[in-house]
């Protein structure tokens, strides 16, 4: 039989499956095995003291792959997860899986930013990472953190140019909750003019990514992920990532990880790997239910405004030109803002609803809906809230994978009793 080449360059789907995995080193199983031991055999003395030279940059490292140590440092079932998320972000070059989001976040600042450093971040972030940025990194690294609408260009501008050079610049794009779009490009090049040579553009990717939205195109240094939303997929798992485009990095990150022990269980590895198969048609169909939900509610008499990047059009500007140029799609996060803007107004929203479920997180096949300002995002302070137009009338809406019919019938339905 004619001999073929292995394809290159597969496209991602195809990658969460093939990439990765060596079938022969695994008695042929079909299936991506787990590897739950926590630590791993030497054949000879010498392997075992090469690996930890490699492993802990040693002299005497003969830059080999690091043999299998120890769980803390490296796992095969966490190795095989890396691989195959790195064959699916575009333009990644490693990736390092962590036991949520919020570590894969933290351990990156605190491996990236030196003591005392500098963070201009966008306003806003997810809760956690907004106390992290604003409370935690200044208390205790003393870093300089600031936060700037990065919708507004020329906002950033000023801020990089007045308060800079910063080692680092944070986006979140869509914004959690209030899914405003920074133009990654142009961010990446405000901060490559105004920045240091070294000047780390930092992006939450977890709203659209791998699927809609590919920051490594448009210049980013790292790729951040909550791998508990749409990643994992099933609200049944806690994980982050940090992606790579280059080796640069890796090192820092590697060290972090294995000295805060921050490393993930092999079990969670081997569900994120199961999960990937299914990512990208998860991601897809949960794009389309989100659609149709965001046109009907948009329609309810109660509700001010749908926040869905699905529903812009030429009529709003910029958010609208991002949209088009950075995202293939929209994904299925939304928040909606109903005319009564009172608490209680939206509380008896959410008590009313029967499908989906009044829970927090997003991402996953079953639809969950929440009130950031008392859940989420509770930990800011009343000015941040009000800037960011995180209101008491605000509900969030991650849509899942239920017959969109009945879901668009409950929510018109709780909706009426606001
Ligand atoms: N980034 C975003 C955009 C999030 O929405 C969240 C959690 O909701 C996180 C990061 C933190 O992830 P985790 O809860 O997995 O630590």
């Amino acid at each position: 039989m004619a001999t073929r080449e292995t394809r290159k360059n597969l496209h991602p789907t195809t990658a969460a499956f093939h990439a990765g995995y060596d079938p022969l080193l695994s008695e042929q199983s079909v299936k991506v095995p787990v590897f739950r031991t926590s630590t791993h055999g030497f054949t000879h003395a010498r392997d075992g003291e090469k690996s930890f030279q490699r492993a802990y940059h040693l002299p005497g490292d003969d830059g080999r792959a690091p043999g299998l140590i120890y769980a803390r440092v490296n796992n095969p079932s966490i190795e095989i997860f890396e691989d195959k998320i790195t064959a699916m972000e575009r333009s990644a070059m490693s990736a390092m899986l962590f036991p949520s989001g919020m570590s894969a976040i933290s351990t990156t600042i605190l491996a990236l930013v030196p003591h005392g450093g500098r963070i201009l971040y966008c306003d806003p972030v997810y809760g956690g990472s907004y106390f992290f940025l604003k409370t935690f990194c200044p208390a205790r690294f003393g870093t300089q953190t600031m936060c700037v609408n990065t919708c507004d260009l020329t906002a950033v501008e000023t801020a990089l140019r007045e308060h800079g050079p910063f080692d680092m610049v944070y986006l979140e794009t869509p914004a959690n909750p209030t899914l405003s779009l920074t133009d990654i490009g142009a961010v990446v090049a405000l901060t490559r003019k105004y920045g240091k040579p070294d000047t780390i553009v930092a992006v939450d990717n977890t709203f659209l990514g791998p699927v809609f939205q590919h920051p490594f195109e448009l210049g980013a240094d790292i790729v951040l992920y909550s791998a508990t939303k749409f990643i994992g997929g099933h609200s049944d798992l806690m994980a982050g990532v940090t992606l790579l485009p280059s080796d640069r990095h890796r090192q820092a990150l590697e060290d972090y990880r294995t000295i805060l022990g921050d490393t993930p269980a092999p079990d969670t590895a081997w569900m994120l790997t199961r999960s990937l198969e299914t990512l990208w048609i998860r991601m897809e169909a949960q794009a389309k239910h989100a659609m149709a939900v965001a046109h009907a509610i948009a329609e309810h008499p109660k509700v001010e405004r749908v926040l869905f990047p699905g529903l812009l059009t030429p009529t709003n500007g910029v958010p609208y030109e991002v949209y088009k140029r950075q995202c293939s799609g929209p994904g299925s996060v939304m928040s909606f803002v109903l005319k009564d803007a009172t608490r209680d107004g939206a509380f008896r929203v959410l008590d009313a609803m029967q499908i989906a479920r009044l829970a927090v997180s997003l991402g996953g096949t079953q639809t969950l809906i929440s009130h950031p300002r008392s859940m989420t995002h509770s930990d800011m302070t009343i000015e941040d809230l009000d800037r960011c137009g995180i209101t008491e009338g605000m509900i969030r809406l991650s849509v899942g994978l239920e017959y969109p019919d009945d879901l668009i019938e409950d929510l018109l339905w709780s909706i009426d009793q606001a």
